[in-house]
């Protein structure tokens, strides 16, 4: 199985992309994690055995409808689909700590756990501030612990739903272009489309605001003249001003120009891109030339002996050569870990907190890699964000609680730790 954006899925299985881990049998894929597993600052020698690994990768969406939350889909920038549509992150949550602006939609990625009623539809969603100097600063913010509070740049959230609930069917989407949720999802922000608007315009009572930023925001960009024409409007005629749901079928649009570009997320097994799989006429062919490239890379490696920077950034760079554009790397398995670019700066044991709703321990889920700032078409100078590799550790029981969005511990790696 290849994508599940596909058209030819017709049930919720086919959606699943912790499926990929079905080597796994259930019970092991949900015991917690040893997180001693990450915890290897020697050189580990343990490249060989690598657990099962799906890529994600980004295109544009196919359809229009492709990225509406019915659908369930994975998605990178653009505005996120909140899986509960109604009971979306609130407060101070929806901010970056630092300098207290709402933080912007990277990515959700729809990951369902199937051997648990209440983690039948799932979805992880992470925000970041796209200023550098906050992600700079929440460096130092991402070793403290409870009760200290760390003013985090970024979060990430985890939503689950069971099969029977308010806001889905219970039968799997169509996918051509049909499908409905079954009501409306909260008003949403004007300017980012992201957040709950739940400040109302004065003026026209018809824009609406997750927080006074976006409203000063769109007020300059615009919404200055724009009021008044609505207001206008609204005098001359009897429609409810406050009319302006979410349609069904469509996102709503959104005033800000500075969102990221959106995409679909596709995802692939990684084993798909291992060269010795190519065929039979391939496989002498490419193991010579594997071959090769471990010799290369041996040399490399011994005049960089002692240097375990040098050692992890082969490795990296030889691992993410399979595929290149790859801008995700997702597994849930039990002993899976990220793949880290560079030795320092890597989250060990200590530092991964414990569930902050149960209290248990959280597992390494997923990590995304810089190459996704190209495709959000980053710039190349000292301001502009820059990661090395961000990973996603969740609750190993994926807990529930009566909060909806769950925040989940979220761990940045940059290149530079000079600050
Ligand atoms: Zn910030
Ligand atoms: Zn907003
Ligand atoms: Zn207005
Ligand atoms: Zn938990």
């Amino acid at each position: 199985m290849s994508s599940f954006n596909g058209d030819s899925m017709d049930d919720f299985k086919g959606l699943r992309i912790t499926q990929l881990d079905d080597d796994e049998d259930e019970e092991t894929a949900m015991e917690p994690v040893n997180i001693d597993e990450f915890d290897d600052d020697d050189d580990d020698d343990d490249d060989e055995d690598y657990e099962p690994v799906t890529l994600g990768f980004v295109e544009s969406p196919r359809f229009p409808w492709s990225n509406l939350r019915q659908l369930f889909p994975n998605l990178a920038g653009g505005v996120p689909a909140w899986l509960d549509p109604v009971n979306l992150p609130s407060g101070k949550s929806i901010l970056c700590d630092l300098c207290e602006e709402p933080m912007q939609f990277v990515l959700q990625l729809y990951a369902p756990i199937m051997d648990k009623e209440s983690t039948f539809h799932r979805s992880l969603f992470l925000f970041m501030c796209p200023s550098m100097l906050c992600l700079l600063r929440d460096q130092h913010e991402q070793w403290k612990r409870s009760p200290e509070k760390a003013l985090r740049s970024m979060k990430v959230f985890r939503c689950q739903l069971p099969r029977v609930n308010p806001f889905y069917s219970s039968e799997a989407p169509k996918h051509d272009g049909t499908d409905k949720p079954l009501g409306n999802g909260a008003p949403l922000c004007t300017w980012c489309g992201t957040w709950k608007g739940d400040k109302l315009c004065s003026g026209c009572k018809s824009a609406r605001y997750c927080s006074p930023i976006h409203q000063a925001l769109h007020w300059r960009m615009g919404h200055k003249s724009e009021c008044q024409q609505l207001r206008a409007v609204i005098e001359t005629s009897d429609s409810d001003p406050v009319n302006n749901r979410v349609a069904l079928t469509q996102k709503q649009k959104v005033a800000s120009k500075s969102l990221w570009k959106e995409f679909v997320v596709i995802h692939e097994d990684e084993s798909e891109y291992d060269t010795e799989m190519s065929g039979d006429d391939e496989i002498a062919k490419s193991l010579v030339s594997k071959r090769e490239v471990n010799d290369q890379m041996q040399s490399l490696m011994n005049d960089y002996e002692g240097d375990a920077d040098k050692k992890i950034w082969v490795d990296f760079q030889q691992r993410v050569a399979k595929a290149p554009e790859q801008v995700l790397r997702y597994s849930r398995s039990s002993g899976a870990k990220p793949l880290w670019p560079m030795a320092s700066g890597r989250a060990s044991k200590s530092e991964i907190p414990n569930c902050k709703s149960c209290g248990g321990s959280l597992c390494f889920e997923f990590q995304v890699m810089p190459q996704l700032l190209f495709f959000f078409g980053g710039k190349n100078d000292r301001e502009s964000l820059d990661w090395a590799t961000i990973v996603v550790y969740t609750c190993a029981n994926s807990c529930d609680s009566s909060l909806s969005y769950k925040e989940e511990f979220v761990w940045v790696q940059l290149y530079s730790q000079t600050t």
